[in-house]
């Protein structure tokens, strides 16, 4: 451990609770940027052996990461770098870049670039589904290649092993499934909300992180010694040995704080006054089967699915989904799972397949266009009922017309099983999530042809507030006490009590105890909250006395600015702690 006397503070926004410290490390995301210029007819035999050089060398570091992955996540995850090693060695690929090499005489990484985006867009237009597939595949080879042409450190997400703090201008869902966990102390970027879906997945693993600092890759040198406040956001560089040992002291505190809520995670979630809350947990994958085994809560209320897709790097097969779905529901103590179909789209992006915006093809409306990706989803979610209680839901729905296609869908599916002779759930239930504004305005439509609602308040606040929940610029008007997001949150629960339809929370909202208060004041009895927010929002919970919280969200619904609704529910809270 390290302390110097230069101390520097950058304030950001607290992202991912927690306290860390220790060496930053950067990581860049960004594109490779590819030279151009000419050779000499001379300097192609130079040019062909730094090409084979560098094919040795992704090899190499393929086959590396190869045996890391099979060690740690299975031969079946390890498999796709089967897949690259075959496109490295591809013959007909390397004699093309061989080929432009001498007719064009330019230098290698140009050809290399030029030749493989030609694969590539060759790939993508093929109606084959599964050739489409090794797009990804082309791609995350020539990136090493590339690399290692140009000599580029590329840090490696899944291979290194001490413990570091990732510093980098922003950080996908699809890197951030990448990295390894043991090796990760905290996160800091530029840009990014506290709802974009890496921070979710910080938070899920304890992962201390502060976003939106804008320059932080900047400020921050390699191997600068950091502490991170993932509770106030602020971000100590080189930290004197005063404030290492203030924080010591503080996360030695919290600690003992977070055991004591760890203690009620047994007793019942009910109200002070004997209402009983179900509180589920969201889940991205098997990965935290062990912890949800020890949560004690009532089931899965959000499977995301997306982290299999973003793992894969494409979409993995039948089969493989089919596995870790039932994995999940084989282990789900003969609870009930929620398995969200594919949110893919808007910052979760898998090569070739999608694209970056919020707004676009995303989710529902990417299956919708995409029947072969959604059927093969939805047959290894029915197969997968068959092992327990497996109930679906639809993200990103925007009206009736949507879920009936959805459900056209999933009904040619049974039928196709059926006629198979494959067992599933033939009245498996079905559920919409509640994250579009038109979604609100429509609600009885909706709530009366579904099975239940489930509220996704990160989405719901970005497109109702028009706030794009990655964008650190705006960050201060993502505002879920905003009068508009509790009219519409009332909206949803009346909607949901009329139709007398479960209405579910499962955005981040409910696992902040500021806004589970809110929540619960409005009408929730299900919340659905990350796994390392399970135990403090269980606490809270049964400190609170539901008919305070319905007095306290009438106060809230006579105000009309999202900062005194804020203080209100801060004091509320501050008051049974
Ligand atoms: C939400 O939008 O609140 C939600 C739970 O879904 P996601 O964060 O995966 O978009
Ligand atoms: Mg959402």
């Amino acid at each position: 451990m390290t302390s110097v006397n230069n101390e520097r503070v950058l304030i950001g926004i607290a992202a991912s609770p927690g306290i860390c410290h220790g060496p930053a490390v950067h990581f860049s995301q960004g594109q490779v940027e590819i030279p151009c210029y000419s050779i000499t007819q001379e300097q192609v035999a130079t040019e062909t052996e730094r090409l084979e050089v560098s094919i040795i060398a992704t090899r190499e570091e393929i086959i590396h990461i190869r045996k890391k992955v099979s060690a740690t996540l299975g031969e079946g995850e390890a498999l796709i770098f089967d897949a690259h090693l075959m496109v490295l060695e591809d013959n007909a690929l390397i004699t093309e870049v061989l080929q432009y090499l001498n007719e064009e005489l330019k230098n290698i990484e140009y050809c290399f670039n030029q030749v493989v985006d030609r694969y590539i867009n060759f790939f993508k237009n093929i109606e084959d589904e599964y050739l489409r597939e090794r797009v990804s595949d082309i791609r995350d080879v020539e990136r090493r290649v590339l690399n290692n042409l140009l000599g580029k450190k590329h840090v490696e997400k899944d291979i290194s092993h001490a413990k570091k703090i990732i510093v980098s201008d922003d950080i996908s869902p699809s890197l951030a499934v990448g990295f390894n966990k043991d090796s990760l102390l905290g996160f800091l970027t530029d840009s990014g909300g506290a709802t974009s879906h890496f921070v979710i997945m910080s938070r899920s693993l304890n992962i201390p992180a502060v976003v939106g600092l804008h320059d932080v890759t900047k400020q921050v040198k390699h191997d600068d010694y950091i502490l991170i406040d993932g509770y106030s956001g602020k971000v100590y560089i080189n930290p004197r040995k005063e404030t290492l040992s203030l924080y010591q002291e503080r996360a030695d505190k919290q600690h003992a704080i977070e055991l004591r809520y760890q203690k009620e995670l047994l007793e019942k979630c009910e109200t002070r006054d004997g209402h009983t809350i179900e509180l589920m947990v969201n889940i991205e994958g098997t990965d935290e089967i062990d912890a949800y085994k020890t949560s004690n809560s009532d089931g899965i209320g959000l499977f995301r699915t997306e982290g299999l897709f973003l793992r894969h790097n494409g979409v993995p097969s039948e089969e493989a989904q089919y596995n870790e779905y039932a994995s999940v529901v084989d282990n789900a103590s003969g609870k009930s799972v929620i398995i969200r179909t594919l949110d893919i789209g808007g910052d979760k992006l898998v090569d070739g397949i999608n694209e970056e915006s919020f707004l676009g093809l995303r989710a529902i409306r990417y299956c919708l266009e995409n029947l072969s990706v959604f059927k093969t989803q939805l047959r290894a979610i029915l197969r997968a009922s068959a092992h327990g209680e497996v109930q679906i839901m639809y993200p990103m729905i925007s009206g009736v017309e949507e879920l009936d296609k959805a459900n056209q869908v999933l009904n040619e599916v049974k039928s196709e099983l059926t006629q198979s002779g494959i067992s599933f759930n033939q009245s498996i239930k079905v559920g919409v999530m509640i994250e579009l504004p038109s979604a609100v305005m429509v609600i009885n439509l909706l709530a009366s042809k579904v099975d239940f609602l489930s509220v996704g308040t990160n989405d719901l606040i970005q497109y109702l507030m028009a706030v794009d929940r990655m964008d650190d610029k705006v960050s201060h008007l993502y505002q879920p006490t905003h009068p508009a997001v509790l009219r519409s949150l009332k909206l949803i629960f009346d909607g949901g009590k009329e139709s007398d339809k479960s209405v579910s929370i499962c955005g981040e909202m409910a696992g902040e105890p500021i806004y589970t208060a809110l929540l619960l004041g409005l009408g929730a009895k299900s919340l659905s909250v990350s796994i390392s927010r399970l135990a403090e929002v269980k606490h809270f919970i049964r400190l609170m006395d539901l008919a305070k919280l319905e007095a306290l969200v009438e106060e809230c619904m006579g105000l009309d600015r999202a900062e005194p609704i804020e203080a209100k529910l801060q004091a509320f809270i501050e008051g049974i702690s």
